[in-house]
């Protein structure tokens, strides 16, 4: 009797929806798995998308949803045709998480929580045999080509039959995500483009006045105006929130990967506020042309107009003061308040990265093309979208992706080498 070959061992390194997604996948078809995470725990940035609510996902249907990733909606698209939003709702109802669609059509779990799920995932993980390794920070390779580490112990070389990168992008770096790995790739022939911030707000360069009064202040409900390239008006309807610096939120995080480009090649991004949707400027003109008596004119635009706090400071910070008691020009303020943004603000600050590791240098199977056996899934792979659960939805599927990928890789492999996985890997 001859013994059966050792199954193969696969590392797994970060410890981000992506990873642990991906290590799932890989223990299902009978694979070691080792997950190896830099932090002294898994998820951090995961648990941290739970203040928000955790939206997991979108009820957009199949070709809008994929429509939202841009220029990589064919390459994300492939990923989702194997694990879309149903897929993950069903995922996350396998925990007992059940799921409901919000008016905006966002997908949360009804708790609105991510700490359970979390806890619960990890649970199942180690109950599958995932060995997890917190407090192991990669730092790249060996001269002998092993995996090197560093750990509260000291530097630790291991070795695996294939690895999956899922090390997150740039943003909110204190949970884990630094954008180290850029370098350690680069020096092995990979090709990334920059970390750039993504979903991120951007600076204006207020007046000190203006910051002390309204840094906080949310600018609600307000409709922003835009051109695209070729001229053609564009408006979206939404929130957004002044900072001391500029302006962030709901509304500035969709068109912000257009703002950052035109930035990038303007110098400057320019955009208009409807601070009144609903009411037309004839309406606003007529009502702040009425004789204003004793009153105030702060007092006369909140009558009148609606417009007072924050909106209010917009209009001063923008209009030059002699024309702030003529009803035209505010008027005309109100309905399309032109501001100038002059900087995206740092990545460290964004929801998510543009940028990383450039689809052309993976195959199929998000394999590294200059690093046979090295797959890469997550939010360190080239790709955008807006906040909406696209972002967590693309990380499970490229996990998937690469799981399946490194399965495949394995397989192939293991028949050449006579060394391979114990079962058959099961299609995802
Ligand atoms: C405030 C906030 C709210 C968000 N809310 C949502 C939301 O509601 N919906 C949504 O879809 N998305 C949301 N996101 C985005 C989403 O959380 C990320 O896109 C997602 O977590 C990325 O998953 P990932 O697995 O690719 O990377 P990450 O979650 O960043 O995980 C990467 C892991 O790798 C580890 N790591 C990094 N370098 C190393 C190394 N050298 N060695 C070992 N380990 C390493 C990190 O410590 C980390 O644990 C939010 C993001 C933020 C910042």
């Amino acid at each position: 009797m001859t013994a059966s070959p050792a199954p193969a061992r696969v590392a797994v390194i970060g410890g981000g929806p992506a990873g642990l997604f991906a290590a799932e996948r890989l223990r299902a078809a009978g694979i070691d798995v080792d997950l190896y995470e830099a932090k002294g725990s898994v998820g951090r940035k995961f648990l941290i998308a739970g203040k928000g609510g955790l939206n997991l996902t979108h009820s957009d249907p199949f070709e809008v949803f994929a429509a939202r990733y841009g220029a990589r909606c064919a390459a994300v698209g492939a990923w989702l045709r194997r694990f879309d939003a149903d897929a993950l709702r069903a995922w996350a109802g396998g925990f007992g998480i059940d799921t409901y669609v919000g008016t905006s059509g966002r997908v949360f779990p009804l708790d609105r929580k991510a700490a359970p799920l979390l806890r619960g995932w990890v649970r199942r993980l180690r109950e599958q045999g995932v060995a997890f390794h917190v407090q192991h920070r990669w730092t790249g390779w060996t001269q002998s080509g092993e995996l090197s580490f560093q750990t509260p112990a000291g530097e630790r070389s291991i070795g695996a039959d294939a690895v999956v990168l899922a090390l997150g992008g740039g943003s909110w770096p204190q949970l884990g995500s630094d954008g180290a790995w850029v370098a350690v790739l680069r020096a092995r022939g990979v090709d990334v483009a920059p970390l750039r911030p993504a979903n991120c707000g951007f600076d204006l360069d207020w007046s000190p006045h203006f910051a002390q009064r309204h840094a906080g202040a949310p600018v609600k409900p307000v409709v922003v105006h835009w051109q695209d390239d070729d001229g053609t008006p564009r408006a979206l309807q939404g929130e957004c929130v002044a900072t001391a610096t500029g302006l962030e939120g709901s509304v500035v995080y969709a068109l912000s990967a257009l703002l950052r480009e035109r930035i990038a090649r303007d110098g400057h991004a320019d955009l208009a506020l409807d601070l009144a949707p609903g009411r037309s400027r004839e309406d606003l003109q007529a009502a702040l042309s009425r004789p204003r008596g004793r009153r105030t004119r702060a007092e006369q635009w909140r009558r009148e107009a609606g417009i007072h706090g924050v909106k209010a400071g917009l209009i001063h910070e923008v209009l030059p003061r002699e024309v702030l008691d003529d009803p035209l020009r505010v008027a005309a303020a109100i309905k399309r308040l032109p501001l100038r943004l002059l900087r995206a603000r740092p990545l460290a600050e964004a929801i998510s990265s543009a940028g990383g590791v450039r689809l052309e240098a993976l195959d199929g199977g998000l394999m590294l093309r200059a690093l046979p056996g090295v797959f890469v899934a997550g939010e360190m792979l080239d790709w955008e979208a807006p906040t909406g659960g696209y972002l967590l939805t693309a990380c499970f599927a490229s996990g998937a992706a690469a799981a399946q990928g490194a399965l495949a890789w394995l397989r192939d492999r293991g028949t050449a080498s006579d060394r391979g996985c114990r079962e058959r890997p099961r299609d995802p």
